[in-house]
């Protein structure tokens, strides 16, 4: 089947379920988001990309930037960053407090916040300039300049962190961050306001359909490596349904608040899509439905 035709099968079918689920409303800057959105890119091996919707349409893509704040930490030393975080799904809420206290300032995974607050720390050490480390990656392998940082959302972001603030305290307090908690938490929230559309996020991500190589060909990550990233977002890359996405998609994947999931098809595609509206466990509504729709369809889950 043709690569357009999948898309717009899939669009099909999921239409009536845009709108469904809620916008995340904690972000005041999210909450203005209209629900009745929906994108979605695939972009293959090779970089040709498809899209149907409102794929070059620019959305926040808040917890998917943990995605390559990793990607960055495991290029520069490969296996250090697991000294620091864990590698176990969650099981609890992706800003948990109790969790950090009961591991005792380890976190659980890289992609609960607290997990990624020390990933930003170790990328500053490696880069001195996380924000910029991953804008440079992001712009160079989507090819397009314009992606950046939402300063209206960061800003928004920044006046409503206190969760994550009292994350990043509690981390200094168990010595597990070597930089300043305001500098990790300004990090931070830049990663999460990056803007840019699921063309963009697609293109992006092709290193991890092509096993850790870049668009040009050179390697972010050994092959080894690149496997190890999309294990991790396939057990806990979807906030606390991790168990119940693997079962309906049987994809790695990537999920944030904004509403945006990214998703590989190891040595194929990678699928970007966005839809506010999100469910009880904060992953996108129609877009884990579109998700679903395209593995069975296609029959291109990793089991
Ligand atoms: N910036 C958001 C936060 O830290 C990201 C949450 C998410 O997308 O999971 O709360």
């Amino acid at each position: 089947m043709r690569y357009q035709t999948i898309l717009d099968t899939v669009r099909a079918e999921v239409s009536p379920l845009v709108g469904c689920g809620r916008v995340a409303d904690y972000i005041p800057a999210l909450a203005t988001v209209d629900p009745s959105r929906f994108g979605m890119a695939l972009a293959t091996a090779d970089g040709t990309v498809y899209g149907v919707g409102d794929w070059q349409t620019s959305l926040s893509i808040q917890s998917i930037s943990k995605v390559f704040s990793l990607a960055m930490a495991l290029s520069g030393d490969d296996e250090e960053i697991w000294r620091r975080v864990g590698r176990e799904p969650s099981g609890s809420p992706f800003n948990a407090l109790q969790q950090l206290e009961n591991d005792r300032g380890v976190p659980r995974n890289p992609f609960v916040n607290a997990g990624a607050l020390v990933v930003v720390d170790h990328v500053l050490a490696l880069t001195g300039d996380p924000t910029g480390a991953v804008l440079d990656l992001l712009r160079t392998e989507a090819d397009n300049p314009a992606i950046d940082v939402d300063r209206q959302l960061a800003k928004s972001e920044a006046g409503n962190r206190h969760r994550n603030a009292a994350l990043a305290h509690l981390l200094a307090d168990y010595g597990a961050l070597t930089h300043p908690v305001d500098v990790v938490l300004d990090q931070y929230t830049d990663l999460c306001a990056i803007a840019m559309s699921c063309r963009d996020l697609a293109r992006a991500a092709g290193f991890l359909a092509r096993h850790g190589l870049r668009a040009d060909g050179s390697r972010l990550l050994s092959r080894s490596t690149a496997k190890r990233l999309n294990a991790t977002m396939l057990t806990c890359g979807t906030y606390d349904s991790a168990g119940e996405f693997a079962y309906r998609v049987g994809l790695p994947a990537k999920s944030g608040v904004g509403g945006g999931i990214l998703a590989v098809v190891p040595n194929r595609c990678t699928v970007a899509v966005w839809s506010p509206g999100l469910d009880e466990s904060g992953n996108s509504c129609a877009g884990r439905a579109a998700l679903d729709a395209f593995t069975t369809l296609t029959g291109w889950s990793v089991f």
